[in-house]
Protein backbone atom coordinates (compact mmCIF):
# COMPACT_ATOMS: atom_id res chain seq x y z
CA UNK A 1 0.00 0.00 0.00
CA UNK A 2 1.01 3.28 -1.10
CA UNK A 3 1.55 5.88 1.99
CA UNK A 4 -0.54 8.51 2.06
CA UNK A 5 1.87 10.92 2.86
CA UNK A 6 5.76 11.48 2.82
CA UNK A 7 8.21 14.39 2.93
CA UNK A 8 9.68 13.63 -0.59
CA UNK A 9 8.13 11.80 -3.45
CA UNK A 10 10.55 10.84 -5.93
CA UNK A 11 8.98 9.98 -9.59
CA UNK A 12 10.89 7.83 -11.64
CA UNK A 13 13.93 4.94 -9.77
CA UNK A 14 16.02 5.65 -12.42
CA UNK A 15 19.52 6.64 -11.85
CA UNK A 16 18.65 9.98 -10.84
CA UNK A 17 15.70 9.27 -8.82
CA UNK A 18 17.45 6.21 -6.74
CA UNK A 19 20.48 8.61 -5.85
CA UNK A 20 18.35 11.00 -4.73
CA UNK A 21 16.52 8.97 -2.96
CA UNK A 22 19.31 7.89 -0.72
CA UNK A 23 20.52 10.74 0.07
CA UNK A 24 16.98 12.60 0.67
CA UNK A 25 16.60 10.08 3.19
CA UNK A 26 19.75 9.63 5.06
CA UNK A 27 18.69 12.79 6.22
CA UNK A 28 16.11 11.34 7.84
CA UNK A 29 13.69 12.57 5.28
CA UNK A 30 10.30 9.90 4.47
CA UNK A 31 11.04 9.32 0.39
CA UNK A 32 8.51 7.42 -1.30
CA UNK A 33 9.83 6.70 -5.14
CA UNK A 34 7.30 5.81 -7.66
CA UNK A 35 8.10 3.99 -10.74
CA UNK A 36 5.43 2.71 -13.39
CA UNK A 37 7.56 0.08 -14.46
CA UNK A 38 7.67 -3.37 -12.82
CA UNK A 39 11.21 -2.90 -11.54
CA UNK A 40 13.46 -0.29 -10.90
CA UNK A 41 16.54 0.93 -12.96
CA UNK A 42 15.68 -1.36 -16.53
CA UNK A 43 17.89 1.39 -18.03
CA UNK A 44 20.82 0.97 -15.62
CA UNK A 45 20.59 -2.59 -16.63
CA UNK A 46 20.55 -2.31 -20.27
CA UNK A 47 23.45 0.39 -19.83
CA UNK A 48 27.21 -0.29 -21.42
CA UNK A 49 25.89 -3.08 -23.05
CA UNK A 50 24.67 -4.63 -20.23
CA UNK A 51 27.72 -4.01 -17.82
CA UNK A 52 26.72 -0.21 -17.02
CA UNK A 53 29.93 2.56 -18.16
CA UNK A 54 28.61 4.17 -14.69
CA UNK A 55 31.26 7.22 -14.57
CA UNK A 56 33.98 8.70 -15.98
CA UNK A 57 36.94 9.46 -13.97
CA UNK A 58 37.51 12.34 -16.16
CA UNK A 59 34.51 14.54 -16.15
CA UNK A 60 34.75 17.44 -16.57
CA UNK A 61 31.79 20.96 -17.42
CA UNK A 62 32.99 20.20 -21.27
CA UNK A 63 31.67 17.08 -21.69
CA UNK A 64 28.01 18.34 -21.22
CA UNK A 65 25.87 20.06 -24.07
CA UNK A 66 23.40 22.34 -22.41
CA UNK A 67 21.72 25.90 -23.23
CA UNK A 68 24.16 26.87 -20.31
CA UNK A 69 27.22 25.46 -19.60
CA UNK A 70 28.13 26.67 -16.66
CA UNK A 71 24.44 25.18 -15.37
CA UNK A 72 26.33 21.49 -14.56
CA UNK A 73 29.21 22.74 -13.14
CA UNK A 74 28.22 23.09 -9.30
CA UNK A 75 26.39 19.54 -8.92
CA UNK A 76 29.40 18.36 -10.89
CA UNK A 77 32.04 19.72 -7.92
CA UNK A 78 29.88 18.93 -5.03
CA UNK A 79 29.31 14.90 -6.11
CA UNK A 80 32.66 13.55 -8.04
CA UNK A 81 33.35 10.64 -9.82
CA UNK A 82 35.43 9.41 -7.17
CA UNK A 83 32.69 10.00 -4.66
CA UNK A 84 30.92 7.31 -6.65
CA UNK A 85 33.32 4.94 -6.75
CA UNK A 86 33.91 5.25 -3.40
CA UNK A 87 30.21 4.23 -3.06
CA UNK A 88 30.43 1.33 -5.34
CA UNK A 89 34.11 0.12 -3.58
CA UNK A 90 32.17 -0.05 -0.59
CA UNK A 91 29.73 -2.52 -1.63
CA UNK A 92 32.64 -4.64 -3.05
CA UNK A 93 32.05 -4.53 -6.45
CA UNK A 94 34.61 -5.18 -9.56
CA UNK A 95 34.88 -2.61 -11.82
CA UNK A 96 37.74 -1.84 -14.12
CA UNK A 97 38.56 1.49 -16.40
CA UNK A 98 37.67 0.34 -20.14
CA UNK A 99 39.30 3.23 -22.09
CA UNK A 100 39.20 7.05 -21.94
CA UNK A 101 38.36 6.99 -18.08
CA UNK A 102 35.20 5.07 -18.37
CA UNK A 103 34.52 2.93 -15.66
CA UNK A 104 32.81 -0.26 -16.04
CA UNK A 105 31.59 -3.47 -14.02
CA UNK A 106 33.55 -6.40 -14.28
CA UNK A 107 30.57 -8.81 -13.85
CA UNK A 108 27.03 -6.99 -14.48
CA UNK A 109 25.12 -3.82 -14.88
CA UNK A 110 22.52 -5.80 -12.01
CA UNK A 111 25.55 -4.65 -9.61
CA UNK A 112 24.88 -1.45 -9.54
CA UNK A 113 20.77 -1.42 -9.57
CA UNK A 114 21.75 -3.67 -6.46
CA UNK A 115 24.01 -1.35 -4.60
CA UNK A 116 21.59 1.76 -5.28
CA UNK A 117 18.50 -0.84 -4.02
CA UNK A 118 20.33 -1.54 -0.54
CA UNK A 119 21.46 1.89 -0.13
CA UNK A 120 17.98 2.52 -0.62
CA UNK A 121 16.80 -0.35 1.90
CA UNK A 122 19.20 1.47 4.63
CA UNK A 123 17.81 4.78 4.34
CA UNK A 124 14.51 4.03 5.00
CA UNK A 125 12.90 4.64 1.10
CA UNK A 126 10.42 3.17 -0.11
CA UNK A 127 10.17 2.41 -3.47
CA UNK A 128 6.48 1.49 -5.51
CA UNK A 129 6.95 -0.01 -8.74
CA UNK A 130 3.90 -0.72 -10.72
CA UNK A 131 2.65 2.28 -10.01
CA UNK A 132 1.46 4.73 -12.61
CA UNK A 133 1.19 8.49 -11.89
CA UNK A 134 -1.96 10.60 -12.99
CA UNK A 135 -1.59 13.16 -12.08
CA UNK A 136 0.37 15.73 -9.75
CA UNK A 137 -1.11 19.05 -8.10
CA UNK A 138 0.92 22.28 -6.71
CA UNK A 139 1.46 21.05 -2.68
CA UNK A 140 2.40 18.44 -3.87
CA UNK A 141 -0.71 15.39 -4.27
CA UNK A 142 0.00 13.00 -6.41
CA UNK A 143 -2.83 10.90 -7.90
CA UNK A 144 -1.66 7.14 -9.00
CA UNK A 145 -3.15 3.76 -10.16
CA UNK A 146 -2.14 3.05 -6.49
CA UNK A 147 -3.69 5.90 -4.68
CA UNK A 148 -2.80 9.50 -3.66
CA UNK A 149 0.43 10.44 -1.97
CA UNK A 150 1.07 13.85 -0.51
CA UNK A 151 4.61 15.07 0.23
CA UNK A 152 5.91 19.02 0.67
CA UNK A 153 8.63 17.61 -1.55
CA UNK A 154 8.74 16.76 -5.13
CA UNK A 155 11.48 15.54 -7.35
CA UNK A 156 10.70 14.11 -10.99
CA UNK A 157 13.38 12.31 -12.22
CA UNK A 158 12.10 10.30 -15.34
CA UNK A 159 14.34 10.72 -17.63
CA UNK A 160 14.20 11.18 -21.40
CA UNK A 161 12.75 10.15 -24.22
CA UNK A 162 15.21 7.57 -25.12
CA UNK A 163 14.40 4.00 -25.77
CA UNK A 164 10.42 4.32 -25.22
CA UNK A 165 10.07 0.31 -24.58
CA UNK A 166 11.71 0.23 -21.29
CA UNK A 167 9.51 2.93 -19.94
CA UNK A 168 10.73 6.02 -21.19
CA UNK A 169 7.77 8.77 -21.07
CA UNK A 170 7.83 12.84 -21.65
CA UNK A 171 6.12 13.13 -18.02
CA UNK A 172 9.04 15.56 -16.89
CA UNK A 173 8.45 18.04 -19.78
CA UNK A 174 4.75 18.00 -19.36
CA UNK A 175 5.12 18.63 -15.78
CA UNK A 176 7.74 21.25 -16.02
CA UNK A 177 5.01 22.89 -18.67
CA UNK A 178 2.32 22.17 -15.85
CA UNK A 179 4.34 24.12 -13.38
CA UNK A 180 5.44 26.94 -15.64
CA UNK A 181 9.19 25.99 -16.73
CA UNK A 182 10.09 26.17 -20.10
CA UNK A 183 11.99 23.40 -21.86
CA UNK A 184 14.22 23.82 -24.47
CA UNK A 185 13.63 21.60 -27.54
CA UNK A 186 14.66 17.84 -27.21
CA UNK A 187 16.52 15.94 -29.60
CA UNK A 188 17.53 12.40 -29.70
CA UNK A 189 21.52 12.41 -29.55
CA UNK A 190 24.24 9.78 -29.04
CA UNK A 191 22.45 8.26 -31.84
CA UNK A 192 22.84 6.54 -35.47
CA UNK A 193 22.68 8.36 -38.34
CA UNK A 194 20.67 7.69 -41.18
CA UNK A 195 21.78 7.68 -44.98
CA UNK A 196 20.11 9.20 -48.28
CA UNK A 197 18.85 6.76 -50.36
CA UNK A 198 21.43 7.85 -52.57
CA UNK A 199 24.25 7.48 -50.16
CA UNK A 200 22.65 4.14 -49.41
CA UNK A 201 23.13 2.66 -52.63
CA UNK A 202 26.54 4.14 -53.18
CA UNK A 203 27.88 2.50 -49.76
CA UNK A 204 26.13 -0.38 -49.51
CA UNK A 205 27.66 -3.58 -48.83
CA UNK A 206 29.65 -1.65 -45.70
CA UNK A 207 27.73 -3.19 -43.23
CA UNK A 208 29.44 -4.29 -40.40
CA UNK A 209 32.63 -2.72 -41.42
CA UNK A 210 34.27 -0.20 -38.98
CA UNK A 211 37.46 1.91 -38.73
CA UNK A 212 39.08 4.32 -36.38
CA UNK A 213 38.26 7.85 -37.90
CA UNK A 214 37.78 11.57 -36.96
CA UNK A 215 34.04 12.76 -36.89
CA UNK A 216 33.05 16.16 -37.04
CA UNK A 217 30.03 18.05 -36.77
CA UNK A 218 28.95 21.38 -35.73
CA UNK A 219 32.61 22.38 -34.57
CA UNK A 220 33.18 19.31 -32.32
CA UNK A 221 35.60 16.52 -33.55
CA UNK A 222 35.57 12.73 -32.06
CA UNK A 223 38.80 10.47 -32.95
CA UNK A 224 36.72 7.02 -32.25
CA UNK A 225 35.49 4.08 -34.37
CA UNK A 226 32.92 4.04 -36.89
CA UNK A 227 30.36 1.71 -37.80
CA UNK A 228 28.79 1.39 -41.25
CA UNK A 229 25.21 -0.27 -40.81
CA UNK A 230 22.15 -1.37 -42.62
CA UNK A 231 20.45 2.24 -42.37
CA UNK A 232 23.74 4.67 -41.95
CA UNK A 233 26.45 4.81 -39.75
CA UNK A 234 27.01 4.34 -36.07
CA UNK A 235 29.97 3.58 -33.51
CA UNK A 236 31.24 5.83 -30.94
CA UNK A 237 32.72 8.62 -33.21
CA UNK A 238 28.95 8.97 -34.66
CA UNK A 239 27.40 9.03 -31.21
CA UNK A 240 29.65 11.41 -29.85
CA UNK A 241 28.95 13.74 -33.40
CA UNK A 242 25.21 12.77 -34.09
CA UNK A 243 24.50 15.19 -30.70
CA UNK A 244 26.69 18.31 -32.11
CA UNK A 245 24.09 17.78 -35.31
CA UNK A 246 21.60 19.70 -36.50
CA UNK A 247 19.27 18.07 -39.46
CA UNK A 248 20.09 19.46 -42.70
CA UNK A 249 24.10 20.03 -41.82
CA UNK A 250 26.67 18.22 -43.43
CA UNK A 251 28.51 15.62 -41.24
CA UNK A 252 32.37 15.53 -42.14
CA UNK A 253 34.40 12.28 -41.35
CA UNK A 254 38.71 11.63 -41.91
CA UNK A 255 38.48 8.11 -42.81
CA UNK A 256 42.69 8.44 -42.36
CA UNK A 257 43.25 10.35 -39.41
CA UNK A 258 47.08 11.26 -38.61
CA UNK A 259 47.83 9.32 -42.20
CA UNK A 260 49.25 11.94 -45.13
CA UNK A 261 47.99 10.26 -47.62
CA UNK A 262 48.47 12.56 -50.61
CA UNK A 263 51.91 12.07 -49.34
CA UNK A 264 51.66 8.50 -49.43
CA UNK A 265 50.61 8.86 -52.90
CA UNK A 266 52.79 11.32 -54.19
CA UNK A 267 55.95 9.22 -52.81
CA UNK A 268 54.90 5.65 -54.80
CA UNK A 269 54.37 8.14 -57.74
CA UNK A 270 57.96 9.21 -57.67
CA UNK A 271 58.83 5.37 -57.81
CA UNK A 272 56.57 4.57 -60.11
CA UNK A 273 53.84 2.45 -58.70
CA UNK A 274 51.58 0.67 -60.66
CA UNK A 275 49.37 -0.01 -58.05
CA UNK A 276 45.90 1.78 -57.57
CA UNK A 277 45.14 4.24 -54.92
CA UNK A 278 42.49 1.92 -53.38
CA UNK A 279 45.99 -0.27 -52.44
CA UNK A 280 47.45 2.32 -50.71
CA UNK A 281 44.26 3.32 -48.44
CA UNK A 282 43.88 -0.52 -48.05
CA UNK A 283 47.58 -0.42 -46.10
CA UNK A 284 45.15 1.84 -43.41
CA UNK A 285 41.96 0.42 -43.95
CA UNK A 286 39.85 -2.37 -44.47
CA UNK A 287 39.97 -3.46 -47.32
CA UNK A 288 36.11 -3.55 -48.08
CA UNK A 289 35.91 0.17 -47.31
CA UNK A 290 39.03 0.73 -49.37
CA UNK A 291 38.03 -1.48 -52.52
CA UNK A 292 34.69 0.35 -52.43
CA UNK A 293 35.66 3.70 -51.70
CA UNK A 294 38.01 3.87 -54.66
CA UNK A 295 34.68 2.22 -56.43
CA UNK A 296 32.35 5.23 -56.06
CA UNK A 297 34.97 8.27 -55.26
CA UNK A 298 38.43 7.45 -56.90
CA UNK A 299 39.78 7.33 -60.47
CA UNK A 300 41.16 3.41 -61.47
CA UNK A 301 44.57 4.82 -62.82
CA UNK A 302 47.52 3.56 -61.09
CA UNK A 303 49.03 6.12 -59.32
CA UNK A 304 52.11 6.92 -61.10
CA UNK A 305 49.64 8.48 -64.07
CA UNK A 306 48.25 10.57 -61.43
CA UNK A 307 48.47 14.28 -61.46
CA UNK A 308 49.15 16.72 -58.38
CA UNK A 309 45.13 17.74 -58.55
CA UNK A 310 44.05 14.00 -58.58
CA UNK A 311 46.22 13.05 -55.71
CA UNK A 312 44.75 16.03 -53.37
CA UNK A 313 41.36 14.94 -54.66
CA UNK A 314 41.94 11.57 -53.63
CA UNK A 315 43.33 12.37 -50.67
CA UNK A 316 40.36 14.93 -49.55
CA UNK A 317 38.20 12.17 -50.57
CA UNK A 318 39.47 9.95 -47.27
CA UNK A 319 40.26 12.78 -45.09
CA UNK A 320 37.17 14.95 -46.38
CA UNK A 321 34.43 12.93 -46.85
CA UNK A 322 31.42 14.57 -46.23
CA UNK A 323 27.62 13.57 -46.65
CA UNK A 324 24.29 15.37 -44.97
CA UNK A 325 22.54 12.34 -42.99
CA UNK A 326 19.13 12.19 -44.00
CA UNK A 327 18.12 12.09 -40.60
CA UNK A 328 19.11 9.96 -37.23
CA UNK A 329 17.54 6.45 -35.89
CA UNK A 330 15.48 8.38 -33.70
CA UNK A 331 14.54 8.23 -29.95
CA UNK A 332 14.27 4.25 -30.14
CA UNK A 333 17.91 3.86 -30.78
CA UNK A 334 18.91 7.07 -29.13
CA UNK A 335 20.92 6.91 -25.72
CA UNK A 336 19.98 10.10 -24.84
CA UNK A 337 17.73 13.27 -24.87
CA UNK A 338 19.29 16.28 -25.53
CA UNK A 339 17.52 19.38 -24.41
CA UNK A 340 15.06 19.21 -21.80
CA UNK A 341 14.07 21.44 -18.78
CA UNK A 342 15.46 24.97 -19.17
CA UNK A 343 18.32 25.10 -16.48
CA UNK A 344 17.45 28.89 -16.51
CA UNK A 345 14.24 28.25 -14.01
CA UNK A 346 16.40 25.37 -11.66
CA UNK A 347 18.59 26.47 -9.17
CA UNK A 348 22.27 25.02 -9.97
CA UNK A 349 23.34 23.85 -6.44
CA UNK A 350 19.75 22.37 -5.61
CA UNK A 351 17.85 21.74 -8.94
CA UNK A 352 15.05 23.14 -7.23
CA UNK A 353 12.60 25.15 -9.48
CA UNK A 354 12.93 28.91 -9.17
CA UNK A 355 9.36 30.06 -9.04
CA UNK A 356 7.94 26.50 -7.16
CA UNK A 357 9.33 25.72 -4.01
CA UNK A 358 9.75 22.25 -3.52
CA UNK A 359 9.83 21.17 -7.28
CA UNK A 360 12.85 19.11 -8.07
CA UNK A 361 13.58 18.22 -11.61
CA UNK A 362 16.77 15.92 -11.97
CA UNK A 363 19.00 13.62 -14.50
CA UNK A 364 18.33 13.53 -18.05
CA UNK A 365 14.86 15.31 -18.07
CA UNK A 366 16.91 18.40 -17.56
CA UNK A 367 18.59 20.35 -20.40
CA UNK A 368 21.98 18.87 -19.53
CA UNK A 369 23.74 15.93 -21.64
CA UNK A 370 26.42 14.23 -21.44
CA UNK A 371 29.07 12.75 -24.18
CA UNK A 372 29.33 9.21 -24.69
CA UNK A 373 31.50 7.60 -21.80
CA UNK A 374 30.04 7.28 -18.36
CA UNK A 375 29.29 10.72 -18.28
CA UNK A 376 25.71 10.87 -18.34
CA UNK A 377 25.60 8.27 -15.38
CA UNK A 378 27.73 10.60 -13.61
CA UNK A 379 24.85 14.05 -14.70
CA UNK A 380 22.54 11.74 -13.03
CA UNK A 381 24.49 10.86 -9.53
CA UNK A 382 25.30 14.53 -9.57
CA UNK A 383 22.24 16.19 -10.07
CA UNK A 384 20.47 13.38 -8.07
CA UNK A 385 22.92 13.85 -4.91
CA UNK A 386 22.40 17.95 -5.29
CA UNK A 387 18.52 17.41 -4.88
CA UNK A 388 18.70 14.76 -2.15
CA UNK A 389 20.30 17.44 0.21
CA UNK A 390 17.31 20.04 0.23
CA UNK A 391 14.01 17.88 -0.63
C1 LIG B 1 21.05 1.55 -24.34
C2 LIG B 1 21.58 2.62 -23.43
C3 LIG B 1 22.83 2.48 -22.86
C4 LIG B 1 23.35 3.49 -22.03
N1 LIG B 1 24.57 3.31 -21.47
C5 LIG B 1 25.08 4.28 -20.70
C6 LIG B 1 26.34 4.10 -20.05
O1 LIG B 1 26.94 3.03 -20.11
N2 LIG B 1 26.85 5.16 -19.34
C7 LIG B 1 26.16 6.34 -19.19
O2 LIG B 1 26.65 7.24 -18.51
N3 LIG B 1 24.94 6.50 -19.73
C8 LIG B 1 24.39 5.50 -20.47
N4 LIG B 1 23.15 5.67 -21.00
C9 LIG B 1 22.39 6.89 -20.65
C10 LIG B 1 21.84 6.72 -19.22
O3 LIG B 1 21.24 5.45 -19.10
C11 LIG B 1 20.81 7.81 -18.88
O4 LIG B 1 21.35 9.08 -19.18
C12 LIG B 1 20.43 7.74 -17.41
O5 LIG B 1 19.84 6.50 -17.13
C13 LIG B 1 19.47 8.86 -17.05
O6 LIG B 1 19.06 8.69 -15.71
P1 LIG B 1 17.65 9.24 -15.23
O7 LIG B 1 17.49 8.74 -13.84
O8 LIG B 1 17.55 10.67 -15.48
O9 LIG B 1 16.59 8.54 -16.19
P2 LIG B 1 16.24 7.00 -16.35
O10 LIG B 1 17.38 6.14 -15.95
O11 LIG B 1 15.69 6.87 -17.72
O12 LIG B 1 15.10 6.75 -15.27
C14 LIG B 1 13.81 7.31 -15.39
C15 LIG B 1 12.83 6.39 -14.69
O13 LIG B 1 11.56 7.01 -14.66
C16 LIG B 1 10.59 6.06 -15.01
N5 LIG B 1 9.44 6.77 -15.57
C17 LIG B 1 9.36 7.41 -16.77
N6 LIG B 1 8.15 7.96 -16.90
C18 LIG B 1 7.46 7.68 -15.77
C19 LIG B 1 6.17 7.99 -15.31
N7 LIG B 1 5.33 8.71 -16.08
N8 LIG B 1 5.78 7.55 -14.09
C20 LIG B 1 6.62 6.83 -13.32
N9 LIG B 1 7.88 6.50 -13.71
C21 LIG B 1 8.30 6.93 -14.91
C22 LIG B 1 11.29 5.17 -16.03
O14 LIG B 1 10.65 3.92 -16.14
C23 LIG B 1 12.68 5.07 -15.41
O15 LIG B 1 12.78 4.01 -14.48
C24 LIG B 1 22.59 4.66 -21.80
C25 LIG B 1 21.32 4.79 -22.35
C26 LIG B 1 20.80 3.78 -23.15
C27 LIG B 1 19.43 3.96 -23.74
Amino acid sequence: MLPRTADAVVIGAGAAGLMCAIEAGKRGRRVVVLEHNAQAGRKILISGGGRCNFTNIDTRPDNFLSANPHFAKSALARYTPREFVNLVEKHGIAYHEKTLGQLFCDRSARDILDMLENECTAAGVEIATRCAVQSVTAGFTVDTSQGTIAASSLVIATGGLSVPKIGATPFAYNAARQFGLRIVQCRPALVPFTFSPQDRERYAGLEGVSAAVAARAGGSEFREKLLFTHRGVSGPAILQASSYWRPGNTVEIDLLPGVDLAAELRGRRASGDRAEARTVAACHLPKRLADRWSAVHVPSMPVATLSDRQIEAIADSYHRWQFVPAGTEGYEKAEVTAGGIDTADLSSKTMEAKRVPGLYFIGEAVDVTGQLGGFNFQWAWASGYSAGQYA
